[in-house]
Protein backbone atom coordinates (compact mmCIF):
# COMPACT_ATOMS: atom_id res chain seq x y z
CA UNK A 1 0.00 0.00 0.00
CA UNK A 2 0.94 3.46 -1.15
CA UNK A 3 1.36 5.48 2.10
CA UNK A 4 -0.48 8.98 1.63
CA UNK A 5 -0.24 12.49 3.45
CA UNK A 6 -3.24 13.37 5.28
CA UNK A 7 -4.56 15.89 3.00
CA UNK A 8 -5.37 13.37 0.60
CA UNK A 9 -6.99 10.98 2.62
CA UNK A 10 -9.49 13.87 3.29
CA UNK A 11 -9.53 14.23 -0.62
CA UNK A 12 -10.32 10.40 -1.00
CA UNK A 13 -13.26 10.41 1.87
CA UNK A 14 -14.62 13.35 0.34
CA UNK A 15 -14.65 12.06 -3.08
CA UNK A 16 -16.48 9.02 -2.27
CA UNK A 17 -19.93 10.58 -1.07
CA UNK A 18 -19.77 13.32 -4.07
CA UNK A 19 -18.95 10.16 -6.56
CA UNK A 20 -22.45 8.29 -5.24
CA UNK A 21 -24.08 11.88 -5.62
CA UNK A 22 -23.03 12.67 -9.12
CA UNK A 23 -24.60 9.04 -10.23
CA UNK A 24 -27.89 9.93 -7.71
CA UNK A 25 -27.51 13.30 -9.95
CA UNK A 26 -28.59 11.69 -13.14
CA UNK A 27 -32.04 10.87 -11.70
CA UNK A 28 -33.79 14.04 -9.98
CA UNK A 29 -32.07 16.13 -12.55
CA UNK A 30 -33.86 14.08 -15.31
CA UNK A 31 -37.22 15.65 -14.69
CA UNK A 32 -36.08 19.15 -15.59
CA UNK A 33 -35.01 17.90 -19.24
CA UNK A 34 -37.92 18.78 -21.40
CA UNK A 35 -39.14 15.25 -22.90
CA UNK A 36 -37.40 14.90 -26.19
CA UNK A 37 -35.65 18.43 -25.98
CA UNK A 38 -31.61 18.07 -26.56
CA UNK A 39 -29.23 20.41 -24.52
CA UNK A 40 -26.32 21.93 -26.42
CA UNK A 41 -22.94 22.30 -25.57
CA UNK A 42 -21.45 26.08 -25.58
CA UNK A 43 -18.25 24.97 -26.23
CA UNK A 44 -17.10 28.47 -26.56
CA UNK A 45 -17.96 28.69 -22.52
CA UNK A 46 -16.60 25.35 -21.49
CA UNK A 47 -13.16 24.19 -20.03
CA UNK A 48 -11.07 21.30 -19.89
CA UNK A 49 -7.63 21.58 -17.83
CA UNK A 50 -5.32 19.05 -15.84
CA UNK A 51 -2.22 20.31 -14.23
CA UNK A 52 0.32 17.52 -12.36
CA UNK A 53 -2.34 17.81 -9.11
CA UNK A 54 -5.45 18.21 -10.60
CA UNK A 55 -8.04 18.42 -13.27
CA UNK A 56 -11.62 20.48 -13.93
CA UNK A 57 -13.87 19.35 -16.65
CA UNK A 58 -16.85 22.52 -16.91
CA UNK A 59 -19.43 21.92 -19.32
CA UNK A 60 -21.87 25.02 -20.46
CA UNK A 61 -25.01 23.31 -21.45
CA UNK A 62 -28.36 25.51 -22.83
CA UNK A 63 -30.63 23.02 -20.52
CA UNK A 64 -29.73 20.70 -17.48
CA UNK A 65 -29.32 17.38 -18.83
CA UNK A 66 -29.22 13.83 -16.96
CA UNK A 67 -24.95 12.27 -16.45
CA UNK A 68 -23.03 10.16 -15.36
CA UNK A 69 -19.08 9.77 -14.55
CA UNK A 70 -17.56 6.58 -14.70
CA UNK A 71 -13.39 5.95 -14.41
CA UNK A 72 -11.76 3.70 -16.80
CA UNK A 73 -8.11 2.61 -16.05
CA UNK A 74 -5.33 1.28 -18.65
CA UNK A 75 -5.03 4.31 -19.70
CA UNK A 76 -6.89 6.01 -17.24
CA UNK A 77 -10.23 7.53 -18.41
CA UNK A 78 -12.97 9.98 -17.63
CA UNK A 79 -15.91 8.80 -18.82
CA UNK A 80 -18.59 11.30 -19.04
CA UNK A 81 -22.04 10.89 -20.30
CA UNK A 82 -25.13 12.91 -20.72
CA UNK A 83 -28.60 12.35 -21.97
CA UNK A 84 -28.98 14.26 -23.94
CA UNK A 85 -26.80 16.42 -25.48
CA UNK A 86 -25.76 17.29 -29.55
CA UNK A 87 -22.15 17.64 -29.99
CA UNK A 88 -23.02 18.97 -33.18
CA UNK A 89 -19.20 19.24 -34.01
CA UNK A 90 -18.28 20.69 -30.77
CA UNK A 91 -14.86 21.45 -30.93
CA UNK A 92 -13.58 21.18 -26.73
CA UNK A 93 -10.18 22.91 -25.83
CA UNK A 94 -8.29 21.77 -23.77
CA UNK A 95 -4.50 21.90 -22.78
CA UNK A 96 -3.66 18.64 -23.61
CA UNK A 97 -5.44 16.19 -26.12
CA UNK A 98 -9.03 17.18 -26.70
CA UNK A 99 -11.79 14.73 -25.54
CA UNK A 100 -13.15 12.22 -27.93
CA UNK A 101 -17.23 13.24 -28.67
CA UNK A 102 -19.59 10.56 -30.03
CA UNK A 103 -23.47 9.36 -29.96
CA UNK A 104 -24.38 5.91 -28.13
CA UNK A 105 -27.14 3.98 -29.81
CA UNK A 106 -29.32 4.68 -26.94
CA UNK A 107 -29.71 8.32 -27.41
CA UNK A 108 -26.53 9.43 -24.82
CA UNK A 109 -23.58 11.87 -25.56
CA UNK A 110 -20.16 10.46 -24.63
CA UNK A 111 -17.25 12.34 -23.51
CA UNK A 112 -14.14 10.46 -23.23
CA UNK A 113 -10.94 12.09 -21.72
CA UNK A 114 -7.58 10.89 -21.86
CA UNK A 115 -6.49 11.71 -18.27
CA UNK A 116 -2.50 10.78 -18.58
CA UNK A 117 -2.81 9.51 -14.67
CA UNK A 118 -4.76 8.54 -12.06
CA UNK A 119 -7.18 11.69 -11.41
CA UNK A 120 -10.85 10.71 -9.40
CA UNK A 121 -13.54 13.20 -9.37
CA UNK A 122 -13.58 15.43 -6.08
CA UNK A 123 -16.66 16.95 -6.63
CA UNK A 124 -18.93 16.90 -9.56
CA UNK A 125 -22.38 19.17 -9.67
CA UNK A 126 -24.50 20.34 -12.10
CA UNK A 127 -25.58 24.18 -11.55
CA UNK A 128 -28.58 25.74 -12.85
CA UNK A 129 -29.32 29.35 -13.73
CA UNK A 130 -32.67 29.80 -12.50
CA UNK A 131 -32.81 33.07 -14.98
CA UNK A 132 -32.07 31.57 -18.19
CA UNK A 133 -32.29 27.98 -17.71
CA UNK A 134 -28.66 27.40 -18.52
CA UNK A 135 -26.55 24.39 -16.82
CA UNK A 136 -23.49 23.67 -16.07
CA UNK A 137 -21.66 20.82 -14.77
CA UNK A 138 -18.75 21.20 -13.27
CA UNK A 139 -16.22 18.40 -12.49
CA UNK A 140 -13.21 18.66 -10.39
CA UNK A 141 -10.32 15.98 -10.21
CA UNK A 142 -7.78 15.04 -7.72
CA UNK A 143 -4.41 13.02 -8.49
CA UNK A 144 -4.27 9.89 -6.25
CA UNK A 145 -2.32 6.96 -6.40
CA UNK A 146 -2.49 4.57 -9.50
CA UNK A 147 -3.96 1.54 -6.96
CA UNK A 148 -6.69 3.91 -5.27
CA UNK A 149 -7.40 4.94 -9.05
CA UNK A 150 -8.09 1.56 -10.25
CA UNK A 151 -9.74 0.55 -7.61
CA UNK A 152 -12.42 2.49 -8.22
CA UNK A 153 -12.29 2.53 -12.29
CA UNK A 154 -15.30 0.10 -13.86
CA UNK A 155 -14.92 -3.04 -15.95
CA UNK A 156 -14.13 -2.11 -19.48
CA UNK A 157 -15.18 -5.13 -21.02
CA UNK A 158 -18.71 -5.00 -19.72
CA UNK A 159 -18.80 -1.46 -20.32
CA UNK A 160 -17.36 -0.96 -23.81
CA UNK A 161 -19.62 -4.04 -24.89
CA UNK A 162 -22.77 -2.00 -25.00
CA UNK A 163 -21.20 1.45 -26.05
CA UNK A 164 -19.12 2.57 -29.00
CA UNK A 165 -15.57 1.18 -28.37
CA UNK A 166 -13.84 3.31 -31.11
CA UNK A 167 -14.65 6.17 -28.55
CA UNK A 168 -12.64 5.01 -25.22
CA UNK A 169 -9.27 4.62 -26.95
CA UNK A 170 -7.15 7.14 -27.58
CA UNK A 171 -6.18 7.02 -30.80
CA UNK A 172 -2.44 8.47 -29.87
CA UNK A 173 0.11 5.81 -31.39
CA UNK A 174 -2.22 3.16 -33.48
CA UNK A 175 -1.87 -0.60 -32.30
CA UNK A 176 -0.22 -2.38 -35.12
CA UNK A 177 -2.81 -3.83 -37.21
CA UNK A 178 -3.00 -7.47 -37.17
CA UNK A 179 -1.49 -9.31 -40.33
CA UNK A 180 -4.19 -10.05 -42.80
CA UNK A 181 -5.17 -13.28 -42.21
CA UNK A 182 -5.93 -15.84 -45.21
CA UNK A 183 -8.44 -18.21 -44.76
CA UNK A 184 -6.82 -21.80 -44.12
CA UNK A 185 -8.12 -24.60 -46.64
CA UNK A 186 -7.47 -28.01 -45.02
CA UNK A 187 -6.93 -30.44 -47.87
CA UNK A 188 -7.60 -34.12 -46.67
CA UNK A 189 -5.53 -36.79 -49.34
CA UNK A 190 -7.47 -39.35 -48.63
CA UNK A 191 -6.30 -43.04 -47.10
CA UNK A 192 -2.38 -43.76 -46.47
CA UNK A 193 -0.47 -45.79 -45.13
CA UNK A 194 -2.17 -49.34 -44.01
CA UNK A 195 -5.28 -48.39 -45.60
CA UNK A 196 -4.22 -47.88 -49.40
CA UNK A 197 -8.47 -47.28 -50.63
CA UNK A 198 -9.03 -48.52 -53.84
CA UNK A 199 -6.63 -50.20 -56.14
CA UNK A 200 -6.89 -50.82 -59.52
CA UNK A 201 -4.21 -51.98 -62.47
CA UNK A 202 -1.71 -51.37 -59.50
CA UNK A 203 -2.24 -47.91 -59.15
CA UNK A 204 -3.68 -47.00 -55.48
CA UNK A 205 -6.05 -44.46 -54.49
CA UNK A 206 -4.06 -43.11 -51.37
CA UNK A 207 -1.25 -42.49 -53.70
CA UNK A 208 -3.58 -40.97 -56.43
CA UNK A 209 -5.35 -38.48 -54.19
CA UNK A 210 -1.59 -37.26 -52.23
CA UNK A 211 -0.27 -36.10 -55.89
CA UNK A 212 -3.23 -34.38 -56.91
CA UNK A 213 -3.86 -32.30 -53.57
CA UNK A 214 0.09 -31.43 -53.62
CA UNK A 215 -1.07 -29.94 -57.32
CA UNK A 216 -4.01 -28.13 -55.82
CA UNK A 217 -1.74 -26.74 -53.15
CA UNK A 218 0.88 -25.15 -55.27
CA UNK A 219 -2.06 -23.80 -57.30
CA UNK A 220 -4.24 -22.34 -53.95
CA UNK A 221 -0.80 -21.12 -52.36
CA UNK A 222 0.11 -19.36 -56.23
CA UNK A 223 -3.19 -17.37 -55.69
CA UNK A 224 -1.93 -16.03 -52.73
CA UNK A 225 -5.75 -15.87 -51.34
CA UNK A 226 -5.30 -19.18 -49.04
CA UNK A 227 -2.82 -20.72 -46.82
CA UNK A 228 -3.11 -24.43 -47.08
CA UNK A 229 -2.68 -27.15 -45.17
CA UNK A 230 -2.65 -30.90 -45.42
CA UNK A 231 -3.79 -33.83 -43.30
CA UNK A 232 -1.09 -35.83 -44.66
CA UNK A 233 1.87 -35.41 -46.79
CA UNK A 234 3.11 -39.08 -46.77
CA UNK A 235 2.09 -41.96 -47.47
CA UNK A 236 0.91 -42.21 -44.30
CA UNK A 237 -2.31 -43.96 -41.79
CA UNK A 238 -3.77 -40.78 -40.52
CA UNK A 239 -7.13 -41.65 -38.74
CA UNK A 240 -10.25 -39.68 -39.43
CA UNK A 241 -10.59 -38.19 -36.29
CA UNK A 242 -7.18 -37.05 -36.32
CA UNK A 243 -8.00 -35.13 -39.33
CA UNK A 244 -10.58 -33.28 -37.84
CA UNK A 245 -8.30 -32.38 -34.88
CA UNK A 246 -5.07 -31.80 -37.97
CA UNK A 247 -7.74 -29.18 -39.25
CA UNK A 248 -8.73 -27.32 -35.86
CA UNK A 249 -4.80 -27.77 -35.13
CA UNK A 250 -4.06 -25.56 -37.97
CA UNK A 251 -7.58 -23.14 -37.64
CA UNK A 252 -8.61 -24.26 -40.94
CA UNK A 253 -11.62 -22.55 -42.62
CA UNK A 254 -12.60 -24.86 -44.78
CA UNK A 255 -12.03 -28.81 -45.12
CA UNK A 256 -11.88 -30.50 -48.28
CA UNK A 257 -11.50 -34.39 -48.42
CA UNK A 258 -9.95 -35.67 -51.56
CA UNK A 259 -10.72 -39.52 -52.97
CA UNK A 260 -10.90 -41.38 -56.13
CA UNK A 261 -12.79 -44.52 -54.49
CA UNK A 262 -14.30 -47.48 -56.27
CA UNK A 263 -17.25 -48.81 -56.27
CA UNK A 264 -18.32 -52.64 -56.48
CA UNK A 265 -21.04 -51.75 -59.18
CA UNK A 266 -18.40 -49.95 -61.51
CA UNK A 267 -21.29 -48.02 -63.01
CA UNK A 268 -20.31 -44.90 -61.32
CA UNK A 269 -18.54 -42.18 -63.14
CA UNK A 270 -17.79 -38.35 -62.74
CA UNK A 271 -16.84 -35.58 -59.93
CA UNK A 272 -19.51 -36.01 -56.95
CA UNK A 273 -18.99 -33.62 -54.02
CA UNK A 274 -20.34 -35.35 -50.77
CA UNK A 275 -21.80 -33.29 -47.57
CA UNK A 276 -22.52 -34.57 -43.95
CA UNK A 277 -26.02 -36.08 -43.96
CA UNK A 278 -28.21 -37.68 -41.29
CA UNK A 279 -28.73 -40.82 -43.93
CA UNK A 280 -26.78 -41.87 -47.20
CA UNK A 281 -28.38 -40.43 -50.56
CA UNK A 282 -27.74 -43.78 -52.23
CA UNK A 283 -26.29 -47.14 -51.36
CA UNK A 284 -23.69 -46.01 -52.99
CA UNK A 285 -23.02 -43.22 -50.58
CA UNK A 286 -24.00 -45.88 -47.68
CA UNK A 287 -20.89 -48.00 -49.25
CA UNK A 288 -18.40 -44.85 -49.43
CA UNK A 289 -19.20 -43.70 -45.93
CA UNK A 290 -19.17 -47.47 -44.14
CA UNK A 291 -15.91 -48.50 -46.17
CA UNK A 292 -14.30 -44.86 -44.83
CA UNK A 293 -14.72 -45.69 -41.26
CA UNK A 294 -14.43 -49.69 -41.83
CA UNK A 295 -10.49 -48.03 -42.54
CA UNK A 296 -10.53 -46.75 -39.13
CA UNK A 297 -11.69 -49.69 -37.33
CA UNK A 298 -8.99 -51.83 -38.97
CA UNK A 299 -6.52 -49.54 -37.78
CA UNK A 300 -7.83 -49.54 -34.17
CA UNK A 301 -9.41 -46.78 -34.21
CA UNK A 302 -12.08 -46.17 -31.21
CA UNK A 303 -15.32 -44.00 -32.65
CA UNK A 304 -17.47 -44.43 -29.94
CA UNK A 305 -18.38 -42.54 -27.43
CA UNK A 306 -17.14 -38.90 -28.43
CA UNK A 307 -20.06 -37.29 -28.60
CA UNK A 308 -22.29 -36.95 -25.39
CA UNK A 309 -25.87 -35.09 -25.07
CA UNK A 310 -24.69 -31.65 -24.13
CA UNK A 311 -22.01 -32.22 -27.07
CA UNK A 312 -24.75 -33.10 -29.62
CA UNK A 313 -27.23 -29.52 -28.83
CA UNK A 314 -24.26 -27.82 -29.58
CA UNK A 315 -23.27 -29.26 -32.27
CA UNK A 316 -26.68 -29.03 -33.76
CA UNK A 317 -26.59 -25.00 -32.79
CA UNK A 318 -23.41 -24.67 -34.72
CA UNK A 319 -24.57 -27.31 -37.68
CA UNK A 320 -27.63 -24.85 -38.29
CA UNK A 321 -24.58 -21.66 -39.91
CA UNK A 322 -22.31 -24.28 -40.97
CA UNK A 323 -24.49 -26.35 -43.08
CA UNK A 324 -25.91 -24.07 -45.75
CA UNK A 325 -21.89 -22.67 -45.96
CA UNK A 326 -20.83 -26.18 -46.87
CA UNK A 327 -24.00 -26.84 -49.09
CA UNK A 328 -22.65 -23.20 -50.90
CA UNK A 329 -19.28 -24.67 -51.09
CA UNK A 330 -20.12 -28.00 -52.63
CA UNK A 331 -22.77 -25.80 -55.06
CA UNK A 332 -19.75 -23.71 -55.77
CA UNK A 333 -17.65 -27.12 -56.84
CA UNK A 334 -20.07 -28.53 -58.70
CA UNK A 335 -20.59 -25.00 -60.70
CA UNK A 336 -17.09 -24.57 -61.91
CA UNK A 337 -16.38 -28.47 -62.61
CA UNK A 338 -19.27 -28.42 -64.84
CA UNK A 339 -18.85 -25.14 -66.23
CA UNK A 340 -15.11 -26.48 -67.62
CA UNK A 341 -16.78 -28.98 -69.26
CA UNK A 342 -15.44 -31.82 -66.96
CA UNK A 343 -16.96 -35.03 -66.34
CA UNK A 344 -20.06 -34.79 -63.49
CA UNK A 345 -21.85 -37.42 -61.86
CA UNK A 346 -25.43 -37.83 -63.20
CA UNK A 347 -26.30 -36.00 -58.99
CA UNK A 348 -23.43 -34.41 -58.60
CA UNK A 349 -24.23 -33.69 -54.72
CA UNK A 350 -25.05 -36.53 -52.64
CA UNK A 351 -24.66 -36.78 -49.16
CA UNK A 352 -23.64 -39.95 -46.72
CA UNK A 353 -22.74 -40.04 -43.05
CA UNK A 354 -18.98 -39.75 -43.52
CA UNK A 355 -16.93 -39.27 -40.12
CA UNK A 356 -14.26 -37.33 -42.08
CA UNK A 357 -17.16 -34.40 -42.44
CA UNK A 358 -18.29 -34.28 -39.23
CA UNK A 359 -16.78 -30.82 -37.94
CA UNK A 360 -19.59 -28.85 -37.35
CA UNK A 361 -17.58 -25.63 -36.53
CA UNK A 362 -15.48 -25.84 -40.43
CA UNK A 363 -17.32 -26.37 -43.83
CA UNK A 364 -16.18 -29.57 -44.92
CA UNK A 365 -16.82 -31.41 -48.04
CA UNK A 366 -15.26 -34.77 -49.95
CA UNK A 367 -15.05 -35.16 -53.38
CA UNK A 368 -14.41 -37.67 -55.62
CA UNK A 369 -12.86 -36.73 -58.03
CA UNK A 370 -13.89 -39.69 -60.18
CA UNK A 371 -14.07 -43.23 -59.82
CA UNK A 372 -11.04 -45.72 -60.24
CA UNK A 373 -13.43 -48.82 -60.72
CA UNK A 374 -14.51 -46.87 -64.06
CA UNK A 375 -11.93 -47.17 -66.70
CA UNK A 376 -12.50 -43.90 -68.32
CA UNK A 377 -12.22 -42.22 -65.09
CA UNK A 378 -9.26 -44.32 -64.07
CA UNK A 379 -7.09 -42.81 -66.74
CA UNK A 380 -8.26 -39.17 -66.37
CA UNK A 381 -7.33 -39.73 -62.47
CA UNK A 382 -3.56 -40.44 -64.09
CA UNK A 383 -3.45 -38.00 -66.87
CA UNK A 384 -1.03 -34.89 -65.55
CA UNK A 385 -3.34 -32.52 -67.81
CA UNK A 386 -6.47 -33.60 -65.94
CA UNK A 387 -4.55 -32.71 -62.67
CA UNK A 388 -3.80 -29.49 -63.76
CA UNK A 389 -7.12 -28.50 -65.28
CA UNK A 390 -8.81 -29.54 -62.00
CA UNK A 391 -6.68 -28.44 -59.75
CA UNK A 392 -7.72 -25.23 -61.67
CA UNK A 393 -11.27 -25.64 -61.35
CA UNK A 394 -11.16 -26.55 -57.76
CA UNK A 395 -9.30 -23.55 -56.94
CA UNK A 396 -11.23 -21.22 -58.89
CA UNK A 397 -14.53 -22.81 -57.12
CA UNK A 398 -13.01 -22.39 -53.20
CA UNK A 399 -12.03 -18.57 -54.27
CA UNK A 400 -15.50 -18.00 -55.60
CA UNK A 401 -17.19 -19.45 -52.19
CA UNK A 402 -14.47 -17.92 -50.08
CA UNK A 403 -15.67 -14.16 -51.68
CA UNK A 404 -18.98 -15.12 -51.17
CA UNK A 405 -18.74 -16.87 -48.03
CA UNK A 406 -16.64 -13.58 -46.23
CA UNK A 407 -19.50 -10.72 -47.86
CA UNK A 408 -22.19 -13.65 -45.95
CA UNK A 409 -20.26 -13.73 -42.79
CA UNK A 410 -19.97 -9.82 -42.83
CA UNK A 411 -23.80 -10.23 -42.90
CA UNK A 412 -24.50 -12.23 -40.20
CA UNK A 413 -22.40 -10.38 -38.21
CA UNK A 414 -24.11 -7.17 -37.94
ZN1 LIG B 1 -11.61 -43.00 -50.63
Amino acid sequence: MISQNKSGEQVTGFMRLVFVLALLLALPVGALAQAGAQARLDAADSVITTSRAAGSVDLALSQPVPYRVRMLAAPPRLVVDLNTVDWDGADLARNGAPPRLGQLSDGWARMVLDLGGPYLPARAEQRIDPETGRARIELRLARVSLEEFEARAVDEDAFAARTDAALLHPDGPAPPAPPLRRPVVMLDPGHGGIDPGAERDGVRESDLVLKFARILREELLRRGVFDVAMTRDADVFVSLDGRIRAARAAGADLFVSLHADALPEGMASGTIVYLLGDEASDDSAAYLAERHDRADMLAGVDLAGNTDEIARVLMAVAWQDTAPRARALADALVHQVGEAGLRLHRRPIQSGTFTVLRAVDMPSVLIELGFMSNPSDLARLQDPDWHAEMAVVLADALEAWQEEDAALQGLRRR
